[in-house]
């Protein structure tokens, strides 16, 4: 039997989606995504039959079909690559002040009530006064009464803090007398490359941006409430992936452990790359949770081209959206800044808003950006979302873990989350597959240990 050039071409275009919905439900398979294998191997076996049924057409019915199955096909790439991609930037619209470290959540949250500076603080901020007195009656996040939920867990993550509460006074030291002779541009190569051997995923400079710069010190070792006078000329962000298992746990415990898990990493990769850098002969300095951050970590990390920020207010990279954390060090080596990027998160934001109907606190806005200190985005209720942090005993991540661009980093995902940047329309097939084979609602997984 000789098949027509049409019935060839509709053949092509079965067989390519029931690959591909059958890679799906074999990928979902391994990840234990139990309901997107199912729905996946359904939809592949329908497909499949549907094109069984048209090889028992009546010839002239059958290459028609056919036909009719590829000019679908092609019509629907057509119109969903069409037009081109969104790209609304992230907007700045004025001037941003410097913001006080003091006045972050966690260095409010440092405080005990009554201690040296609460005080002062509340004398100069009565208007968080007693919202964070009502969630200071709440269990602290590595309080025996959350410790008890699970020991293992909790306690690791307990011994991993202390770890990197030992290692703030290695963020800064000598300096050698004599420079290395790099040009700016193998200064970059070398300390990317660098980062990278050292265990970080991506890796980007930017200039160190004052206006993201704290202005005063509000945790770590240097006194509180003292200037902070961080003159160096760059910053060089990197992102270190996090287990997607661990994360699907979401709000449970292993994403506390995971989370000072990679802080620790993320510790170790910049004091030894700050120390090596001035063994080069420049001035460096390791930020490092614990808490020791001189600069805001985030918005450098969109500077330096490693994502955008999306609508739960974290940077989305478009390898593990944000499942992943932040690190960074500074300094006066001489390097070449990368470029921002824009992939059309600000847009899928827009119409996905997931993470909005997962968060547990309601902490993340439903409705449009608004202006926060020069800067157009989705501001983040953040004293609700602490409070659930302390309800749970953990830093909750469900936001993370629903996010559709935190799926696995494997070719399906990385196609997928590929595709959505094409356009608007297939941002809009994006979200609707994501929610049909995960559902809207995803359920959390149980503990890999
Ligand atoms: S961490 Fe949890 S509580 Fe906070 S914004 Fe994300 S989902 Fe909401
Ligand atoms: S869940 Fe959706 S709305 Fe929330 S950050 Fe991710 S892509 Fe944006």
């Amino acid at each position: 039997m000789t098949m027509t050039v049409w019935e060839i071409l509709g053949e092509i275009a079965f067989v390519c989606i029931i690959l591909f919905f059958f890679i799906f439900a074999v990928v979902s398979q391994i990840e234990k995504e139990k309901r997107a294998s199912i729905r996946s191997f359904f939809v592949a076996c329908l497909i499949a039959a549907v094109n069984v049924f048209f090889f028992i057409l009546p010839l002239s019915f059958r290459k028609w079909s056919f036909a009719g199955v590829f000019g679908l096909c092609a019509a629907i790439i057509l119109y969903v690559a069409l037009p081109p991609r969104p790209k609304h930037p992230f907007q700045i619209v004025r001037s941003i002040n410097k913001v006080d470290e003091r006045d972050i959540i966690f260095s409010r949250f440092d405080m005990r009530e009554n201690g040296p500076h609460y005080s002062e603080y509340y004398n100069r901020h009565p208007e968080n006064k007693s919202k964070d007195d009502e969630i200071r009656k709440l269990p602290d996040i590595l309080s025996p009464h959350h410790v008890k939920k699970h020991p293992v867990h909790f306690n690791l993550a307990a011994a991993e803090f202390e770890f990197l509460e030992q290692q703030l006074q290695h963020v800064d030291g000598e300096i050698h007398s004599v420079q290395a002779e790099y040009t700016p541009k193998e200064n970059t190569v070398n300390i990317k490359n660098m980062i990278r051997y050292l265990g970080a995923d991506l890796c980007g400079v930017c200039e160190l941006d004052q206006a993201f710069v704290y202005s005063h010190t509000g945790r770590g070792p240097e006194p509180y409430g003292s200037e902070i006078n961080l003159k160096h000329a760059y910053a060089v962000v990197f992102a270190i992936e996090m287990d997607q298992k661990m994360i699907a746990t979401a709000p449970q415990s292993p994403v506390l452990v995971e989370t000072a898990k990679k802080y620790v990493e993320a510790a170790k990769i910049s004091i030894i790359a700050a120390q090596q850098i001035r063994m080069m002969g420049y001035a460096a300095r390791a930020h490092i949770a614990g808490s020791n951050y001189q600069a805001m970590l985030p918005p450098l990390g969109w500077k330096a081209g490693l994502g955008e920020l999306g609508r739960f207010g974290m940077l989305i990279t478009e390898k593990f959206g944000a499942r992943m954390r932040l690190g960074m060090l500074t300094t006066d080596c001489p390097l070449i800044p990368d470029k921002s990027i824009t992939f059309g998160i600000q847009n899928f934001c827009e119409i996905c808003k997931k993470c909005a109907e997962n968060c547990p606190s309601q902490a993340i806005p439903h409705e449009g950006k608004t202006e926060e200190n020069g800067v157009m985005k989705w501001v983040l209720n953040r004293e609700n979302c602490y409070r659930y942090w302390r309800k749970v005993g953990t830093d909750c991540a469900v936001c993370i873990s629903v996010c559709p661009y935190s799926k696995a980093d494997n070719g399906l995902h990385s196609f997928i989350r590929h595709f959505s940047t094409w356009s608007k329309r297939a941002q809009s097939l994006t979200l609707w597959g994501d929610d049909f084979f995960y559902g809207r609602k995803p359920k959390r997984k149980p503990s890999p240990f």
